[in-house]
């Protein structure tokens, strides 16, 4: 059994508004453990509408839709599901009685127009809406069920909570639960990381594992379905155990830790101090750090020396240096990280170099080649990489890669 949910709206198809309700409802029914198919998206156009919900009620035995309740001329969903089961629509006294209601106690007279959100194809129940005028429409038609809410986020998110779920669960769909996993890994890229997992990404692996990347950060989401909360977890737990042992400490973190929040709660856990030293970042490895709370505790400052000159007058950088290895490069790198430590007396300092691009580049230092560095009291290390992306890419990824070599600092 599968849901299809439905967004309607021109202002959606056009690009202006992103459609965030199929994304929030697939959310909730996956907690129900209601599996979704499909997403469709169709602009307020009768025959159109007329299409989808026709194409949904044949393949999904679950029809979400959101929009198009509204009281002007473009809000056609209750006359498309009037059209599509062959009926009228017909005056629902109650629903016009509490539309109406909605206006006299807000002290204002009910146009004329609103009365319309009062039809319901006959046959069709009411959804009350108790943050808006528009009710939903719950209908079956052929072996589906539809329900039709408003398309306002805040009124839908009301509706579905509050009488949309309830029929759902008591139709008997869904009753599962769905458990989600997110454990999230930074060192290697998403093919190196598949290759160590080949045997569980498999399709039809039991739970599902999938594998994600966004800037440079691999997640694998774990994906169990079960009867119960409990009967997800035990099929999560000896998954979650074997990624971990076998990816080791290219795991940083899980749910929603990015790689600043590890580097706090090692620099925390370890008792040590951090400066950094921008280039090629332009101070994002400073602001990715300062996003998390009580870092004052552990990041002292740092600077963003972005011109060769400014290395060299803030960071002593030596002009030879820069000369003989080039301004991206594993010494400039590390010069900049040992500077900031001394300068700002802190146990460690991270440093960024590189080309962000898009001009600037070189064949032998291609635009998206970083060096970042790390330096503590007695050493030094260095690590270089060289991405194909845009400049926010480039800038974002060579940041990772930066707070990387600070969580894997042992001390
Ligand atoms: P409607 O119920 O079609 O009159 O929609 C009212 C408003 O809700 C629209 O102008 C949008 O701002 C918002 N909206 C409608 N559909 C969606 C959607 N799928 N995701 C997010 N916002 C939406
Ligand atoms: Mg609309």
């Amino acid at each position: 059994m599968k849901a299809e949910i439905i967004s309607i709206g021109s202002e959606l198809t056009s690009g202006q508004n992103l459609d965030t309700n199929a994304q929030w409802l697939s959310q909730r029914l996956a907690e129900i453990g209601i599996v979704v198919g499909w997403h469709t998206t169709v602009a307020d156009d009768f025959e159109a509408n007329l299409d989808v919900f026709q194409t949904a009620t044949r393949r999904a035995a679950l029809v979400l839709a959101t929009g198009g309740l509204g009281p002007t001329q473009d809000d056609l969903t209750r006359e498309v599901l009037a059209r599509m089961a062959g009926v009228e629509l017909v005056l629902h006294a109650d629903s016009l009685a509490r539309i109406q209601e909605m206006f006299t106690s807000r002290r204002r007279v009910m146009p004329e127009r609103n009365s319309v959100q009062a039809l319901f194809p006959a046959g069709a129940e009411p959804i009350p809406n108790p943050r808006g005028t528009a009710p939903g429409i719950w209908m079956k038609h052929g072996a589906s069920l539809v329900a039709a809410m408003p398309g306002v986020p805040s009124e839908m998110f009301a509706m579905y909570r509050d009488s949309v779920q309830p029929r759902l669960l008591a139709a008997g769909l869904g009753g599962a639960v769905q458990i989600q996993r997110k454990i999230n890994c930074f060192g290697a890229g998403e093919s190196a990381v598949e290759a160590k997992l080949l045997d569980l990404t498999r399709r039809g692996h039991v739970p599902e594992v999938g594998i994600t990347v966004s800037d440079a950060v691999i997640s694998l989401r774990i994906l169990a379905r079960a009867a119960t909360p409990a009967e997800a977890q035990a099929q999560i737990a000896p998954v979650e155990a074997t990624i971990r042992e076998r990816l080791g400490e290219w795991v940083f973190g899980v749910e929603q830790e990015e790689l600043e929040h590890a580097v706090a709660q090692h620099l925390e856990k370890e008792h040590l101090t951090l400066a950094t030293a921008e280039g090629v970042t332009g101070g994002l490895i400073a602001r990715l750090l300062t996003s998390i709370p009580g870092a004052s505790g552990w990041y002292k400052g740092g600077v963003v020396a972005y011109q060769t000159d400014a290395k060299v007058q803030h960071l002593a950088v030596p002009h030879a240096l820069i000369h003989e290895h080039g301004l991206f490069s594993a010494p400039v790198a590390e010069a900049m990280a040992t500077a900031c430590r001394i300068r700002f007396g802190a146990d460690l300092g991270v440093s960024s170099v590189g080309i962000a691009g898009p001009g600037g580049g070189s064949t032998d230092r291609p635009v998206g080649l970083v060096w970042v560095g790390l330096s503590w009291d007695g050493g030094a290390r260095t690590q270089t990489f060289s991405w194909i992306g845009t400049r926010k890419e480039v800038q974002s990824r060579a940041a990772r890669l930066a707070l990387n070599l600070v969580r894997l600092y042992k001390p």
